[in-house]
């Protein structure tokens, strides 16, 4: 794609990314085919392709509207379109140059702007937010549904193991993972105990910043970066082998620190040191799993539908990682159709396009309750919330049904 980039961008670094990315885009429009949005509303302003052109022409200097902001809004940031491009455009990274473009061109009405205020305070701070779920899990009846749906009922964790193993990960216990569902945490550290490995959770760790990079605020993101690197570093120094991540976006966005940080001398090599050092549960998992202490009995087999979230197979390129560590401990794995489509969930999406939200979670949640599962699994606390806010069957993190096996396979 032929590209003049206007002068506001041309010459930094953000405009020369830009400028790379839409120059790989061929515009074939194959990601057309894969976009949860084009299905739904099928018109190309809400495809990858539209939105390419779109972020194209305001950075060629076209002036943006309330129309353009819409489309990118209505953008779930679920990378199928990167998955399926075959000529690699990053188009998760353009997006996010678009946006920032747009947004400080075009003011939101007042209501998004509140909405978005309201988010950005709240959500990353984790006692604030646990304090925030803990009302509104009292005060449920009244709150909006959209919102009432995604306060998960409190499940019993159960114990955590003592700090009793030479080997040792770092875990981040997600700002909304761990006041929603602290149990995912908790069966983490049992299933890494079994392993051999202890787990360190370090108290001045916090959010991860996803959040707040999809509301645009990239500085907000780069300083939870910041603090991430300086709380995890000591252990890292000190010894331990990986930074483990139980919520797949938080994986992502964790990956994602040594690009964030690489223009700050005082960061960059240890933000990349910490971006390599990262992996999912699921990675650590299949690497250890041979040291499990055999033979374990043979379980009875379940039905069980898996939901890969878009930040585990688009996002982490990760799949067909869990499904193995299922299928060891007895899972019949359901067929799921259309598996590569975000279930809606996307972050604060949810909240801020509820009705689309609400329409692909209907969609998604039809196609995992086809094979009759006995209980749905994924892996973060995002789709979590979002799918079992709308059916009766169960929805777990994978690690707590591993945690569940593990205990009746190793009695
Ligand atoms: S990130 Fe997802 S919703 Fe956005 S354009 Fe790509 S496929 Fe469509
Ligand atoms: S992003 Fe990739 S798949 Fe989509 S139009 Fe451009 S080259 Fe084709």
């Amino acid at each position: 794609m032929q590209t003049r980039l206007a002068d506001f961008i041309r010459d930094s670094d953000a405009g020369r990314e830009a400028d790379s990315i839409l120059r790989a885009c061929v515009h074939c429009g194959f990601c057309g085919a894969t976009c949860p949005t084009y299905q739904l509303l099928g018109d190309e302003l809400d495809s990858p392709r539209g939105r390419i052109y779109q972020i194209k022409e305001v950075l060629e200097g076209v002036p943006p509207t309330r129309t353009t902001q819409l489309h990118l809004d209505r953008c779930l940031t679920c990378l199928s379109c990167e998955t399926t491009c075959p000529s690699g455009v990053r188009y998760g990274r353009l997006l996010e140059i678009g946006r920032e473009a747009v947004d400080e061109r075009v003011e939101r009405p007042l209501r998004q702007r509140f909405a978005r205020a309201l988010l950005r305070a709240t959500v990353s701070r984790r006692r604030l937010f646990a304090a925030l779920v803990a009302v509104g899990r009292v005060l449920r009846p009244l709150l909006p549904p959209a919102l009432g749906a995604k306060l998960l009922a409190r499940r019993d964790g159960g114990p955590v193991p003592d700090a009793r193993h030479e080997r040792c990960v770092i875990l981040l216990t997600s700002c909304t993972q761990d006041a929603l569902l602290p149990a995912i945490d908790r069966a983490a550290a049992r299933v890494l105990d079994r392993l051999g490995v202890s787990v360190i959770v370090d108290g001045t760790a916090g959010c991860c910043g996803a959040l707040r990079a999809h509301l645009s605020d990239a500085d907000g993101a780069r300083a939870a970066a910041r603090r991430n690197v300086d709380a995890w570093w000591p252990h890292l120094e000190r010894g331990a082998q990986a930074l483990v991540m139980t919520a797949s976006g938080c994986g992502l966005q964790v990956r994602d620190y040594g690009r964030l940080l690489a223009d700050e001398p005082r960061y960059a090599a240890r933000a990349v040191r910490v971006s390599e050092l990262t992996l999912d549960l699921s990675q650590w998992l299949a690497r250890e799993w041979p040291r499990l202490p055999g033979p374990l009995t043979r379980l009875a087999p379940a039905t069980i539908a898996f939901h890969a979230p878009c930040t585990l197979q688009h996002g982490q390129q990760l799949r067909g990682v869990v499904e193995p560590l299922l299928a060891d401990l007895g899972a019949r794995l359901a067929p799921v159709r259309d598996a590569h489509l975000c279930c809606g969930s996307a972050g604060s999406y949810s909240l801020l396009q509820p009705a689309l939200a609400g329409a692909l979670r209907a969609r998604k949640l039809e196609a995992l309750l086809e094979g009759a599962p006995e209980v749905i699994l994924s892996a973060n606390v995002g789709c979590l919330a979002h799918l079992e806010g709308a059916t009766s069957t169960p929805v777990r993190h994978w690690i707590e049904w591993v945690d569940e096996r593990l205990s009746l396979a190793m009695r």
